[in-house]
């Protein structure tokens, strides 16, 4: 089949459509193509993020009652999707939910061989929890890049920021150059520039 690949990716981004929600991964799609997940504990911002990337209000979905556990696939071309995962604030999950949710995405990280990236969300003023200690684990097991957002950097001064940002750096300089992070506002759009050109590679485009 012959198709026009965008090649800009805020064309393919605002492409963004909703395709499907997922409680096991065989219900995914066919494992082919480019996939770009995104992962946050909840409230780190990770919905808003999708709709700051896309500039569309798509991720709202996952809200909706019933969803919020359920992994919400994006289409943005016959190659192109971002998979929204279920983020907790994980220290509060029921141990049953945990060990489901570890396995789906153990299985997720190690075996989807069109995973290209990962976008961890972090809320800037609470960043490097347990959850997100795991997340780069798999990451680095699985030889996959992730790239941390700092959001909400729009509540800090810009000194404050650019400190916590050098601490996460420091802390994450032991898996460079397979993890990597920035400075974000999903809600001033701050940031978004660079997330682009991390993006970019994962969905081949140059
Ligand atoms: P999720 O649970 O990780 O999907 O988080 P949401 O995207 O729903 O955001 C959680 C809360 O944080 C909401 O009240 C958002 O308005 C707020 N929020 C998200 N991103 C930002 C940001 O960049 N700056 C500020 N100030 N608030 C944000």
């Amino acid at each position: 089949m012959c198709y026009n690949v965008p090649m800009n990716i805020e064309t393919l981004l605002s492409q963004i459509k909703f395709g499907l929600s997922a409680v096991e991964l065989d219900q995914l799609p066919f494992d082919d193509g480019y996939e770009v997940v995104f992962v946050g504990r909840s409230n780190s911002g990770k919905s808003s993020t999708l709709n700051a990337f896309t500039r569309k209000g798509m991720a709202h979905t996952s809200k909706t009652p019933g969803r919020t556990q359920q992994i919400n696939v994006f289409i943005l071309d016959e190659q192109r999707r971002l998979i929204d995962m279920p983020g907790y604030g994980y220290a509060k999950v029921p141990p049953r939910i945990k060990k489901h949710w570890e396995r789906i995405m153990d299985d997720y990280f190690r075996e989807r061989r069109c995973l290209k990236g990962i976008f961890l969300i972090m809320d800037i003023r609470h960043p490097l929890k347990e959850f997100d200690y795991l997340m780069i684990e798999w990451a680095v097991a699985s030889h996959l890049p992730l790239h941390i957002l700092l959001n909400k950097a729009d509540k800090l001064t810009f000194s404050e920021s650019s400190k916590t940002l050098a601490e996460v750096n420091k802390a994450i300089e032991p898996y460079a150059p397979t993890i990597t992070a920035q400075i974000f506002s999903a809600e001033k759009k701050t940031g978004l520039a660079v997330a682009y050109k991390v993006l970019k590679p994962w969905f081949g485009i140059n």
